[in-house]
């Protein structure tokens, strides 16, 4: 029989990556503290059409990307594709609206796109997503922003490219949407199927085409920035403005779009160098629509999700570790058979005050478990033979210096905390 793999599009992180999930998770958990985000956790499947309503019939997410399957009770349901919908829908449903706004929420956990699974790109993922709700003022835009750039600057990631811009609002973005719609109705033949497909549904989309010919037949076509109404103009203005203030490097680009209705005014990504064509570590905006198209009232919402397998490539990519990988502090050796029962014991007295202990379960020779504690990069060894367990000693090496001299058995965690 053949052996099962994991599905396609699916890894399983493994001893050697995971801890930099975890130190990645916990300097979410600082930042979220430090910028008065509360963690949520929220479900991985919810109803369909919390996501065909609030992501928008006409993106590649809901018409190419959902796993999306009928449950035993004949309910449609779908595997989250992001967090942005649940958030807003766990607000709405919990009666956030009644405490003091906005309110900051973070959270964490696998989505699920089909996708082509590339480098960076894979079917189920992880994201962290800091989102803010009940917010319409500019300034929380600029929090948004700083929040992840703060999170990768502490993750100790550098040269990142903060690209913004705004996609007006339901108000001017049909004045935008028709002078695009113009320009590219001249050329339409010379644009990629999928870019023709998009001409009527969702014409801003045709901006952001990857494909290079797209892209310099677009050189040219009208900026959504010319047609912003007052209060968008104003609101992209103070978001440029607070962003200069607190220092941050980032540039404005034509081309970042979201095509659908309650994504409104600022819309923001960050790139990184080291992740090749999925460039994107962080993708954000502004949504004060989106309550009112799952069905609530009016709130606005600003925030970002990150995916964790591109800040980890990208921080191998630049070997930027501020965290370390966890090591075995103590490795206990014993040398005879009678001694094996003393370093059980002995294991457990140092891991009950907190300090990471090993020892063999293999029956090695003493060489090899010397080899073994090398190789766990433990910095003591504890050596117990026959003689030590008539003495009451413990043979005790510093593997560093190779330094190791005889100690009595009841100072082996006095010399450890020391
Ligand atoms: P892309 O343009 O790369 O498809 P996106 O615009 O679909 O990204 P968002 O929906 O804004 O991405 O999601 C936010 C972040 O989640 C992205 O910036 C990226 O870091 C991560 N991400 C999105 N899709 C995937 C995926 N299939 N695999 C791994 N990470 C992903
Ligand atoms: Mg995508």
């Amino acid at each position: 029989m053949e052996a099962i793999k994991a599905p396609r599009g699916t890894r399983d992180v493994l001893g050697d990556e995971s801890w930099k999930w975890a130190h990645v998770l916990d300097v979410c958990r600082d930042v979220a503290r430090d910028f008065g985000y509360s963690e949520v956790l929220l479900p991985i499947f919810e109803h369909t059409e919390l996501f065909s309503r609030g992501i928008g019939d006409t993106t590649d997410i809901v018409e190419k990307e959902m796993y999306t399957f009928i449950d035993r009770g004949g309910r449609s349901i779908t595997l989250r594709p992001e967090l942005t919908a649940s958030m807003v829908r766990s607000y709405l449903e919990h009666g956030m609206a009644h405490q003091p706004q906005p309110v900051k929420l973070w959270g964490h956990g696998p989505m699920f796109r089909y996708e082509r699974p590339q480098k960076g790109r894979y079917r189920q993922f992880q994201q962290v997503d800091f989102e803010t709700l009940g917010a319409a003022n500019p300034l929380a835009d600029v929090e948004t922003i700083d929040t992840s750039i703060e999170l990768y600057r502490r993750l100790g990631i550098s040269n990142l490219q903060v690209l913004i811009n705004s996609v007006g609002c339901p108000k001017c973005r049909p004045v935008y949407r028709s002078a695009l719609q113009n320009f590219l109705g001249d050329r339409l033949r010379d644009f990629c199927e999928t870019c023709q497909d998009r001409f009527e549904r969702n014409p801003l989309r045709v901006l952001d085409c990857k494909k290079p010919g797209c892209r310099e037949l677009t050189e040219s076509a009208p900026l959504v920035l010319d047609s912003l109404c007052d209060d968008c103009r104003v609101h992209f203005d103070t978001v440029v403005t607070g962003l200069s203030r607190i220092g941050a490097n980032f540039r404005t680009d034509n081309r970042l779009v979201r095509g659908l209705d309650y994504y409104t005014k600022t819309a923001y990504e960050i790139l990184a160098g080291e992740l090749g064509a999925q460039n994107a570590v962080c993708g954000g905006g502004r949504y004060d629509n989106l309550a009112e198209a799952i069905g609530g009232p009016n709130v606005p919402g600003v925030g970002f999700a990150s995916g964790i397998e591109r800040i980890v490539l990208t921080m191998e990519g630049q070997g930027a570790y501020p965290g370390e990988r966890p090591a075995t502090d103590v490795y206990v050796i014993a040398v005879s058979s009678d001694a094996s029962l003393e370093a059980v014991s002995l294991v457990h007295e140092i891991r009950s005050v907190g300090i990471s202990a090993d020892m063999d379960y293999m029956n090695r020779a003493l060489k090899a478990q010397m080899k073994q504690a090398s190789s766990v990069g433990a910095k003591f060894a504890c050596i117990i033979g026959s003689d030590e367990m008539k003495s009451g000693m413990v043979g005790f090496k510093n593997m560093a210096s190779g330094d190791q001299e005889l100690i009595p058995r009841d100072e082996v965690l006095v010399r450890l905390t020391a």
